[in-house]
């Protein structure tokens, strides 16, 4: 399926990757950003393909499993190439193997960029001081790493990268009623400012970012 091998795409495509997040985030006008962008200038995290399958208990939205990780040690990447393999099948994205790959592996390496510069927002704990809860902190962190991979697929003037950032959104779509964490990037697609602006007030006050992340199943258009 691969013209090379796995690890040699997805080295490629990281590189093209990170410089479409360059791109990207040259909007956000934001000055401690800026400084760790410009300390992380060559950096790429590592990426691991595992073979694990890792179901996720109580899943509201049409996949089961996990696609990817990012951890906190060393932010490097986690590639989980059996349910990315499902995932196609479920979906009949066979033939877009390794855009789905890629839209993972963009996911991935927003969450661990994100984290570098705001470890806060992935804390394993409730925060009433902050007045977020952590299902309120999951959704936004998911919808903001989600957003970021649609919009890299969307950029590729290659037609099945598209496809395949549409058919994300028309989950989105479709389980909004569920309250499917990634289906509040929906908001982004609607209003890209947003995207920014939630960045930015997760960091520094949380309890604001929650109150203007409105979102609502009667929202989805
Ligand atoms: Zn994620």
């Amino acid at each position: 399926m691969f013209a090379c091998n796995i690890d040699s795409f997805l080295e490629n495509e990281l590189v093209k990757i990170r410089d479409y997040f360059y791109k990207m985030m040259a909007n956000f006008p934001n000055a401690s950003f800026k400084k760790m962008l410009e300390e992380r200038k060559e950096w790429l995290p590592p990426v691991y393909i595992s073979d694990e399958v890792i179901v996720i208990p109580k899943a509201n939205g049409p996949f089961d499993k996990q696609l990817g990780k990012s951890l906190k040690k060393g932010y490097s990447v986690f590639i989980y190439h059996k349910a990315v393999k499902e995932y196609c099948r479920t979906f009949h994205l066979d033939n877009e193997y390794e855009c789905v790959l890629s839209m993972v592996l963009a996911h991935e390496f927003f969450h661990s960029l994100h984290r570098i510069w705001d470890e806060r927002a992935f804390l394993q704990d409730a925060s009433p001081r902050t007045g977020i809860s952590m299902e309120r902190k999951h959704q936004l962190t998911e919808s903001l790493a989600d957003y970021f991979a649609f919009s890299w697929l969307e950029s590729n003037a290659d037609g099945d990268y598209a496809k395949v950032a549409q058919h994300r959104k028309s989950l989105w779509q479709e389980y909004t009623f569920a309250n499917w964490p990634y289906s509040a990037a929906l908001v982004f697609v609607n209003n890209p400012n947003k995207f920014f602006e939630i960045l930015e007030l997760l960091k520094l006050k949380p309890a604001m970012a929650n109150s203007s992340f409105y979102y609502r199943s009667s929202e989805n258009s």
